[in-house]
């Protein structure tokens, strides 16, 4: 049996990436990848299973596993916790599976701190217009909750530059960005004008 570890993928895009579908094509096509089940303090939506999409926890139990240190990471976004597990995480890497977590960008940064190893996926909508699209037809949010989220996907694309990698979700095309992750795991990916990209998409957003 290989003794060699595996490796902690770490994923983020804003609201309205397409992170979710694109993550459900790489676990549909690859046997070499688990998904880490966050936590959170988010209602669910309708949907949404325990266990499944998330653990949803109360806040006071949320703060419980911070303070016992059972968080490999965590942070606050639109008001609720958002965090993943510690246990789960190095079991998997222990038994050499590898391991997506779908978090934000300040998480995503305190993990590249604690494992150097770990690589770091940016999700980016191909443009301004279709991060709008998307989010409102989601329609799932209130209008102020869309505000601010398009708010914090202006910071979080701010911060892609960050990350090791960026992947663009354009439409009907997730199957290909998640072809274009597995190519990362493989070592076969190669890095096109992404940062040109997200110059543009800001500009764009902070034009609006
Ligand atoms: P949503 O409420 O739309 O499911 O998620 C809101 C944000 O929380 C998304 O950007 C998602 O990536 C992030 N998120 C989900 N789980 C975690 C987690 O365990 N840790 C951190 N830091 N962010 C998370």
């Amino acid at each position: 049996m290989s003794n060699k570890k595996g490796r902690l993928f770490v994923i983020s895009g804003s609201s309205g990436s397409g992170k979710g579908t694109v993550i459900a094509e790489i676990l549909r096509k690859s046997d070499k990848f688990h998904y880490s089940v966050s936590a959170t303090t988010r209602p669910p939506r309708p949907g949404d299973k325990d266990g499944v999409d998330y653990f949803f926890v109360d806040r006071e139990q949320f703060e419980l596993f911070i303070d016992n240190g059972e968080m490999l990471e965590y942070a606050e976004y639109c008001g609720n916790f958002y965090g993943t597990p510690k246990s789960y995480v190095y079991s998997q890497i222990e038994q050499g599976m590898n391991v997506i977590l779908e978090i934000e960008v300040c998480g995503a940064m305190q993990i590249k701190k604690k494992c150097p190893d770990a690589v770091t996926i940016f999700i980016t909508p191909p443009s301004y217009s279709e991060l709008c699209r998307r989010l409102e037809e989601r329609a799932t949010e209130s209008s102020e909750d869309i505000r601010k989220r398009l708010e914090i996907a202006l910071t979080e694309i701010k911060a892609a530059k960050d990350y090791d990698y960026i992947i663009i979700n354009r439409a009907n095309e997730s199957s290909k960005a998640a072809d274009d992750i597995i190519a990362i795991y493989e070592g076969k990916y190669k890095k096109n004008d992404e940062p040109d990209f997200i110059n543009k998409f800001i500009n764009d957003f902070t034009k609006q």
